[in-house]
């Protein structure tokens, strides 16, 4: 009843869409052949790479997140290779799934879905690799269904103490724009995200990043087609080499005005917006989870991601919120991904477009579903989350 309106999905991706990314896409089809595009397509590479904090290479796909997966995988490593995967939720171990799949052995270190990466654990499970069969360590900076952000230097500190040679491949589809990462500065040798979180651009373009150590595995990994590929992709002699053919016209424009936007604001700004904001969030569940059976999914608050919150709430109550929130107030949260029962935890996107008014109607609609459902909370949550921004002068 009270639902019309503008929507609001607040999922961890695809995230909400800027009217400008949108505006930029309703144009009439470009000349694929010569001219603007060309330049366009040009200029997005330097941006990307400002944001990744990196002088490496970026290669762009047509795909979404599991692509970008794909191509980072094939792009580093041969059937029969053994890789290190360091889950730390749902995210991580499809990924490492994906690459068994491929044919690599995947060796898994599961952190479990309520805690970051343990560095003793990967310490010693390296050490234990003295002959170096580890090609790679797998990791995702915010795990989206837990999350958890995972602290990528400290991986790089144990594979330097260790001497260890592999290569640290990090996941940031979750994290890219929200979430503070320094490729260079923290020694990821590859990195993959997607368009469609942090980047505000609808589902349909992967990127993968990669340093010259991974450019070199490259020499020798099988599992590359021609297709997956990342070197013509990164040094196009022609323009349909970008993407192995038709260039993807228009998410390419809705990218250039993302990137135009995130460069106005600024990526330090919007690093800290996305601090602010999910401070706003946890300062509201500190509040609900006083009483009944709301928790936040991460108990520390240095582990937490600033692009999405996992909470528990009690099953089926996940379910009746989401249904309640989206029916009642017109706003969409996330279902409890890889949690059993998933009807017991639901999750906020607050990646991208967000703003303070954005999340504050997220939190009261939320909270007014709780007094709805009678579902038992601690009183004052919205209080705390007006608070909070307010600290803002
Ligand atoms: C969303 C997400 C993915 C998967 O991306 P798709 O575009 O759905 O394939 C992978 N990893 C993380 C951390 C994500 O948040």
């Amino acid at each position: 009843m009270l639902a019309h309106g503008r929507p609001y999905l607040a999922i961890p991706g695809p995230s909400v869409m800027p009217d400008r990314v949108l505006n930029a896409m309703h144009r009439a089809a470009p000349n694929i052949y010569t001219g603007e595009l060309h330049t366009m397509t040009d200029s997005l590479i330097p941006d990307l790479k400002a944001m990744a904090r990196t002088k490496g290479e970026v290669a762009i796909y047509i795909g979404n997140g599991h692509a970008a997966w794909e191509a980072g995988l094939a792009n580093v490593l041969s059937r029969g290779d053994t890789i290190l995967v360091l889950a730390t939720g749902r995210f991580c171990l499809g990924w490492g799934e994906m690459a068994r799949g491929l044919g690599v052995k995947v060796e898994v270190i599961d952190f479990g879905q309520q805690s970051d990466i343990g560095m003793g654990q990967v310490e010693t499970a390296l050490r234990a690799d003295a002959d170096g069969r580890i090609k790679a360590v797998l990791a995702v900076h915010v795990d989206t269904s837990t999350s958890v952000r995972n602290d990528v230097p400290g991986l790089r500190a144990v594979l330097n103490r260790t001497g260890h040679p592999a290569l640290l491949m990090i996941d940031c589809i979750a994290s890219f724009g929200c979430d503070r990462f320094e490729m260079d500065a923290w020694g990821a040798d590859v990195m993959v995200t997607a368009c469609q979180k942090g980047l505000m651009t609808p589902p349909g373009l992967g990127f993968v990043f990669f340093n010259a150590k991974a450019d070199k595995a490259r020499d020798t990994a099988d599992l590359a087609s021609s297709y997956w590929d990342w070197r013509p992709r990164v040094n196009p002699g022609q323009y349909f080499q970008y993407f192995d053919g038709t260039a993807p016209t228009h998410h390419l424009y809705g990218l250039r005005a993302a990137l135009d936007m995130i460069a106005e604001e600024g990526l330090e700004k919007v690093w800290e917006r996305h601090e602010r904001l999910a401070r706003t969030i946890w300062a509201a569940f500190d509040v609900w989870s006083q009483e009944g059976p709301m928790a936040l999914n991460i108990a520390d608050p240095a582990k937490r991601s600033h692009a999405v919150t996992s909470a528990a709430i009690g099953a089926p109550d996940g379910d009746r919120l989401r249904d309640w929130c989206e029916r009642v107030a017109g706003v969409t949260l996330g279902i409890g991904l890889g949690r059993e029962p998933s009807s017991g935890y639901f999750r906020i996107g607050h990646m991208g477009h967000v703003n303070a008014h954005m999340v504050l109607g997220v939190l009261a609609s939320i909270d007014a579903g709780l007094k709805s459902l009678g579902v038992e909370h601690g009183r004052g949550a919205l209080d705390a989350a007006a608070t909070e921004v307010g600290k803002v002068g």
